[in-house]
């Protein structure tokens, strides 16, 4: 090859990936902006009914079909919102974030963020399906007042409806790295995250259920169901809310500083770490759905 032509591939090789590389930030530009847009509208009202009926919007306008399903639980009703995709004589894969919300504050990070990230899950795996399972997403009502709706939606379980695995999602608003909750780090669901994450190069963190904060993964834990939690965050306050959890004495980590508090507004959003988090989950559950093919071993 003549040192020109050589020259010559050598550019179109740079002018290929910096043009990939600019596709790829323009994708994250837009999703970040689509983010920002879901999260001001579900976060308009406060009312468990007012977010809910939110969602419910956004669902229409992507033209998907839910269903809302009442439960009574501790003495308090509510309803969880629930999408199908995909073919349901497949096993199912569960994905759950709660909507509602603590009196003070508007509940982005705590949990808007984790529903807007179910809404793009939603569009992503409403165009492309799993091949090998179809996918259930819950919106759980009540989590703040004790884990409500996703407890009576454990109790509404057979044999038949039980999924293979739950993946919870709380707290998404800013952060580089998945710290992600796994009684059982080596199984198929949270390998595949952890697969996912280094192929992607974004930090995962994995802790036990006692060194987590506790939400609405802990009634599936508890069903005996292969069950993770998920959620975005500094990799640098891990640690301290850890230290939080375990009665330790230290710094207050900004995470515990912001949800359930009045801070916990949109100016603690950074839309573009969400957005270049999002392929990453998308993966891992495209992973776990080739890895457990024909099989129910999710564990
Ligand atoms: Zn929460």
């Amino acid at each position: 090859m003549s040192r020109a032509t050589c020259l010559l591939k050598a550019l179109a090789c740079c002018l290929a990936v910096s043009s990939t590389a600019s596709v790829c930030l323009g994708q994250v530009a837009k999703e970040a902006t689509q983010l920002k847009e879901r999260l001001a509208t579900i976060t308009r009202g406060s009312s468990s009914a007012d977010r809910a009926s939110s969602i419910a919007s956004l669902l229409d306008l992507m033209k998907v079909e839910y269903k809302s399903e009442s439960f009574e639980e501790d003495g308090k009703s509510g309803k969880n919102l629930i999408v199908d995709l995909g073919d349901e004589s497949k096993p199912q894969l569960l994905i759950g974030a709660h909507f509602d919300q603590v009196k003070v504050g508007n509940g982005v990070v705590d949990n808007a963020g984790g529903c807007s990230l179910m809404l793009e899950l939603i569009e992503r795996f409403n165009a492309k399906p799993l091949e090998n399972h179809c996918l259930r997403f819950v919106f759980f009502d009540l989590e703040e007042v004790g884990l409500l709706g996703s407890t009576a939606y454990v109790k509404s379980l057979t044999d038949e409806s039980k999924p293979v695995g739950f993946i919870n999602i709380d707290i998404f608003g800013y952060g580089d790295t998945l710290w992600m909750m796994s009684p059982s780090p080596e199984s198929q669901l949270p390998a595949s995250f952890s697969k996912a994450c280094k192929a992607s190069k974004l930090g995962i963190e994995v802790s036990p259920m006692k060194q987590y904060p506790p939400a609405d993964h802990v009634p599936f834990v508890k069903a005996d169901i292969a069950t993770i939690a998920i959620a975005l965050i500094d990799n640098a306050e891990i640690q301290l809310v850890k230290n939080v959890i375990s009665g330790k004495r230290g710094e207050f980590p900004p995470i515990l500083q912001t949800i359930h508090t009045p801070d916990d507004t949109m100016e603690k959003i950074d839309s573009t770490q969400c957005a270049k988090a999002t392929p990453s989950v998308v993966e891992a559950i495209r992973i776990f759905d080739r890895t457990t093919a024909n099989s129910d071993a999710a564990e």
